[in-house]
């Protein structure tokens, strides 16, 4: 069988989701919408089942997934729903909706609900991506306070930069969030991963975690107080001795400068390893530092084994050697991006 293999640690999925509840204070909310950036959003659901307060998906068949495998806590919906008609399944499956648009309020109050709904109501406090403007909150929190239909409302909004230091943004949006929202009674929830790290100030009643839960820094580097949560690791299966001056791989992109030892690696881009990380990216063979080397093919890679190692030994791509935040800048892109492209692999729970 082809050696490539996504682990995945469930103890450190719970241990990072203690640890954030903790820097938090109060409620956590576990995101694991788009199968939890990549590392299965069922058994990352029951690994959390008995401790997460509730759970965060973008959209309702990725929830009624959940609920059809037995998982009974809350699950917030954070885009909320795409048509009317899905506050039925909304109501039946005791979600909690997002309204974050007057559409979505409109419809949601004309709904025959069998029992009051959990309402999280989205600000846009800044982000300008989603949510109800500031001046037109307090209107739409009304008529949704004046509803029978309508059990809890939680307000929230989104940050647009609490992953960037000294931006200032995080602290204008807590500051526009809080003028509108201390003069409406309720729970909040402004904090993301970056925020819970970083932004004490917008700590409240519930926090939201995504990429940290999985062990991911936010800002780009390694967090000591979380635990890498994927691993995605494969072998050499062949190798070559290539003189000095020699091309490897398509459009002979690289050439080697002196006599080279080179191993091919049983991972590609058509298993979601970015195929921009190129020439250089970080790969580790026995635990020891080496570097990718020409271009990365569909099912193939070729690494640099010039300071050792050879078919057969193990190469993580990233996880507890290879941080997947320096595959991500060696690609131009973020962390999330490369988890939740992985497949093909071998997924392997532990
Ligand atoms: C995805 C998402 C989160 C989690 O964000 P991270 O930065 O991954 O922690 C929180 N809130 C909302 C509204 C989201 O869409």
């Amino acid at each position: 069988m082809r050696p490539l293999i996504c682990e995945i640690r469930l103890q450190h999925l719970r241990d990072n989701y203690r640890t954030l509840k903790a820097l938090h204070g109060g409620k956590m909310l576990a995101v694991i919408k788009a199968d939890a950036y990549g590392h299965g959003a069922l058994p990352c659901a029951q690994a959390l089942e008995n401790e997460a307060d509730g759970f965060a998906v973008a959209l309702l068949e990725e929830a009624l997934q959940l609920r059809e495998a037995g998982i009974q806590k809350p699950i917030v919906l954070l885009e909320g729903v795409f048509q009317a008609a899905e506050y039925a399944l909304v109501d039946q499956h005791r979600l909690w909706p997002v309204v974050h648009q007057q559409a979505q309020l409109e419809a949601l109050l004309a709904h025959n609900w069998q029992s009051p709904v959990n309402v999280w109501l989205k600000m846009d406090s800044g982000m300008h991506r989603a949510g109800f403007f500031p001046q037109d909150y307090a209107a739409a929190y009304n008529a949704l306070k004046q509803s029978p239909k309508v059990a809890e409302i939680v307000k929230m909004s989104h940050f647009a930069c609490a992953d960037i230091a000294d931006s200032g943004m995080t602290e204008l949006q807590t500051e526009t969030f809080d003028s509108i929202c201390a003069a409406l009674p309720g729970a909040e929830s402004l904090a993301n991963s970056a925020a819970i790290l970083a932004h004490p100030a917008s700590h409240r009643e519930w926090g939201r975690a995504g990429i940290a839960l999985y062990g991911i820094d936010p800002f780009g580097g390694r967090d000591s107080r979380l635990k890498p949560v994927m691993k995605l690791s494969s072998q050499v299966f062949a190798e070559r001795i290539l003189q000095a001056h020699e091309p490897v791989g398509y459009g002979a992109a690289f050439y080697t400068s002196r006599p080279t030892r080179v191993g091919l690696v049983a991972c590609g881009y058509a298993d979601g390893y970015p195929r921009h990380a190129g020439s250089g990216a970080p790969v580790s063979v026995s635990g020891c530092p080496s570097r990718i080397i020409g271009r990365i093919s569909m099912d193939m890679l070729t690494v640099d084994l010039s300071k050792g190692g050879g078919s057969g030994d193990s190469v993580e791509l990233f996880g507890d050697e290879i941080s997947v935040n320096e595959v991500a800048a060696a690609a131009g892109t973020i962390p999330h991006e490369i988890v939740c492209a992985v497949k093909r692999a071998q997924k392997i729970y532990r």
